[in-house]
């Protein structure tokens, strides 16, 4: 249905309907869901549609006032309604199309709920099957992980046989496979997209709203300069790809504020150690799935402080994408700052909350021998 077409808008509806809103020359805004109460629902203006992904309430803007209006009737009748109230005479077709003239400019972004759950709900069970082999525990010790913080992102080693079987074990719980990332069908049975040649060890990627959308896999030996993969099946039957999702842990210090950096380990390492929330884009220029949460981002933080690499002094690849991701963020209203730190003191987020770590353990045990 072209919303466009009649003449009123669902912001019309929403002040009809008492709803509190204040960006109605946007594409979108974030309101509280009448249904639920959360600061979750999503009006769109140029496309006349609402959504919750909290209580999961949607649909037009008819449906909205029928809904909120305990109005029965066909859609000719809801309009006849709404017009009514509105003031509207009943022969007037269009009014200014002031809100779909910029409804192409900034799209919003579809964030689709329902296919995160399923994700997650396949790969806690398939990494809940795997185990961490004693060889990759040095490399996360290295990283600055506990034990703790092993099992609670839950690394797993790759497993290297046993593919089928492992699947089957997942049927049989009725987890379906189909169009999963990682997961294909050859010739007619259930696998998994892995070369047991190469070995290394999986990180759940958690994305901004909890749920491991995908599972990144560091090479033990890089290939290439390739150190990390992503495990998907694309191409394959059945299968399909994985996007590269940010890795996002919340915090509690600091809770209007939210850093950006790059890499799973960059935001796990400093959000322990500063209490951060951190998201980590998947590479400094991958911005395509963290451009979708902006709008969320918008509602749940005030700033944002990128934090990229100490090297982009030298590394003018690095200097361009922060100034790109700066630029990206400036356009979802949102205060954006950088936060930058001696390349001596560290080259990566992680590093750098190490050193400090350090240096505040020194200074207790000078100050303690005193
Ligand atoms: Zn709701």
């Amino acid at each position: 249905m072209d919303m466009s077409n009649f003449p009123f808008t669902i912001g019309d509806v929403a002040r009809l309907c008492h709803l509190n809103i204040s960006r109605e020359n946007q594409t979108s805004e974030y309101i509280v869901c009448p249904f639920c109460g959360r600061k979750k629902m999503n009006l769109h203006y140029g496309k006349g549609l609402y959504h919750c992904p909290a209580c999961d309430a949607g649909g037009s803007m008819l449906k909205l006032y029928a809904e909120l209006r305990g109005f029965q009737g066909s859609k000719g009748e809801i309009v006849k309604e709404i017009k009514k109230e509105l003031g509207i005479a009943d022969n007037y077709c269009y009014r200014s199309a002031r809100q779909s003239e910029n409804a192409e400019v900034i799209v919003q972004p579809q964030v689709d709920f329902e296919r995160m759950k399923r994700l997650d709900s396949v790969y806690r069970a398939f990494l809940n099957k795997l185990f961490l082999a004693s060889v990759h525990k040095p490399y996360l010790y290295n990283r600055g992980l506990s034990d703790e913080d092993i099992e609670r992102f839950g690394f797993k080693s790759m497993p290297l046989f046993g593919y089928k079987a492992l699947c089957r074990e997942l049927l049989q719980e009725n987890i379906c496979l189909e169009n999963v990332g990682g997961f294909y069908l050859d010739e007619g049975e259930w696998t998994i997209n892995l070369n047991p040649k190469m070995t290394g060890y999986m990180i759940p990627v958690y994305n901004y709203f909890g749920f491991i959308e995908g599972i990144q896999i560091r090479l033990d030996r890089p290939f290439g300069k390739t150190k990390y993969l992503w495990f998907s099946s694309n191409g394959l039957d059945h299968g399909t790809s994985t996007a590269a999702i940010p890795f996002y842990i919340k915090g509690n210090r600091k809770p209007d504020t939210l850093v950006i950096t790059e890499g799973a380990f960059k935001a796990i390492i400093p959000n322990k150690i500063f209490g951060y929330s951190i998201i980590a884009l998947p590479g400094v220029n991958n911005t395509r799935e963290f451009e979708k949460l902006l709008p969320y981002i918008r509602q749940d933080y005030r700033q944002v402080l990128i934090a990229f690499d100490a090297d982009l002094r030298v590394n003018e690849n690095v200097a361009k994408a922060r100034e790109k991701l700066r630029r990206m963020i400036y356009e979802y209203d949102i205060v954006c700052s950088t936060f930058e730190w001696d390349l001596s003191e560290g080259k990566g987020l992680d590093d750098f909350a190490l050193h400090w770590q350090k240096n505040k353990a020194d200074a207790g045990n000078e100050r303690s021998d005193e």
